[in-house]
């Protein structure tokens, strides 16, 4: 079995095998090379340590990015290669970090220190796999597995839970069983990691192929996570639009949607809000008025809470808060809807309530004529250019202010001239809109 190593990598690798030490390709570069997927970085792992790393690649720029972690980064035809000594981690005592690391001169204790088995690889087109702990087979079989005891090894290291989810939910792969046990187990240690870290996987694992399906097995660690989402679990929508609890939908929606991540969070927070927000009239049929703006403000806690970036909390917000807006599919009412949410992607809107609607009761599936027909119209209105904003109206507040208008009175009249415009009421020309804004001013 070959793997093809770029040269800028193989070029690095073999000066440190010419200068006497042993060197390899490890971790996830291996993994995705055997999945016959292109690695998009390389880490290399080597019996030098970091002065002597520095030395055999002299000719390199070297930072040290984790020297105390035996961790060089060299640049090589302008693309950065991790290089780290062989190492054994100390104890954990904080249920993350190792306490030390001890450099060491056995590729086997750097590889038992890896998370899973197909993590613990690594390759030298000298030597060949070195594969310690079957990580060839688990990839062949599609299975996460710990390297070792699983306990033992999310005791030692908590985000490795999250790890695992998110590597079963991006390959499609089965979790074994001792590991998934594990998970359950020590999931409450997700507490020790911060949020950054546990955000950063949660973002990878809801954009994976398989999200849905880790989604569903592992709810209670998304809800360990996030604990608004339990009340979610098993709640019977009562109404006809609805025929899975609001969890599944939620989760079968997350499936529908593209796998972006400020989308993929939209649809996980889209009916977050449900659950509080649920009455049930005299007919026994469940409805949830408010909901989406509600889900909205939860949804900006959660995110702040997990230190996401503020340009995704805004965007995720506006897709959560206009999920269940419903213009009707006409121009007018298409204009105004762009018009009052000037800020909103129309693709993306469209792609959570399509995403929406094929998680409903397939009986309304129908309606995707009306979403078809709805974005049909606003393609059209936008290749149009129409005016939908009071920036793009051909008067501006030194015209209005011109006819004897003053402070906010400029501002509301440059609003009424935008509503006319927008409903066709009057064409979006000079002369007509300043004859309009005369008669405003009277
Ligand atoms: P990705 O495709 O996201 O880069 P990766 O497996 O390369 O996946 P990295 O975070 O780049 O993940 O880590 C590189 C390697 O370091 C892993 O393949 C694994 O061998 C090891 N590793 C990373 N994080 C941990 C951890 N928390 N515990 C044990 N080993 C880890
Ligand atoms: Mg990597």
């Amino acid at each position: 079995m070959e793997i093809n190593i770029p040269t800028y990598v193989s070029s690095v690798v073999e000066k440190l095998e010419a200068a006497g030490f042993e060197a390899y390709i490890v971790g996830g570069c291996v993994r995705d090379a055997l999945l016959l997927k292109t690695p998009y970085d390389y880490d290399v792992t080597t019996s030098a340590v970091p002065h002597e790393v520095k030395t055999a690649l002299d000719s390199y720029k070297i930072i040290e990015t984790g020297i105390k972690h035996g961790t060089v980064t060299v640049w090589s035809e302008g693309n950065p290669i991790e290089i780290t000594t062989y190492r054994c981690d100390g104890e954990y005592t904080d249920h993350r970090r190792p306490d030390s690391v001890k450099l060491t001169d056995k590729l086997s204790d750097d590889l038992c220190r890896r998370d899973f088995t197909v993590n613990a690889m690594a390759y030298s087109e000298k030597r060949g796999l070195v594969d310690l702990f079957g990580g060839k087979i688990d990839l062949e079989n599609r299975i996460i597995r710990c390297v070792g005891d699983a306990e033992k090894r999310f005791e030692e290291d908590a985000l490795r839970i999250m790890r695992g989810l998110r590597f079963a939910a991006t390959l499609d792969f089965e979790i074994e069983e001792a590991t998934a046990l594990a998970i359950k187990n020590k999931c409450h240690l997700l507490d020790f990691v911060s949020a950054e870290r546990i955000a950063v996987e949660l973002t990878k694992l809801l954009c994976g192929k398989a999200a849905a399906k880790i989604l569903t097995e592992y709810s209670y660690v998304i809800c360990h996570i996030i604990p608004e989402l339990k009340a979610a679990i098993g709640l019977d929508q009562k109404n006809p639009h609805h025929i899975y609890d609001v969890y599944t939908h939620t989760v079968k929606v997350i499936d529908a949607t593209p796998p972006v991540p400020a989308l993929r969070f939209a649809a996980l927070f889209h009916d977050i809000a449900k659950p509080k927000m649920m009455t049930i009239d005299q007919k026994g049929v469940g409805h949830f008025y408010g909901h989406p703006k509600e889900s909205a403000i939860m949804a900006k806690d959660i995110m702040r809470r997990l230190k996401i970036d503020n340009k995704t909390i805004d965007k995720v917000c506006r897709l959560v808060k206009l999920h269940d807006v419903r213009p009707e599919a006409n121009r007018r009412a298409l204009k105004k809807y762009l018009a009052k949410y000037p800020d909103v992607d129309t693709d993306e809107i469209m792609a959570i309530r399509r995403a929406d609607l094929a998680a409903q009761n397939p009986i309304y599936h129908h309606q995707f004529s009306y979403l078809d027909e709805s974005e049909r119209i606003i393609n059209e209105i936008k290749k149009a250019g129409c005016c939908l904003t009071v920036s793009a109206l051909t008067v501006n507040g030194h015209d209005i202010a011109e006819l004897g208008a003053k402070g906010k009175q400029i501002g509301d009249i440059l609003n009424k001239l935008l509503c006319d415009v927008v409903e066709d009421k009057i064409a979006n020309e000079k002369n007509a809109l300043i004859k309009r804004a005369k008669q405003l001013i009277k």
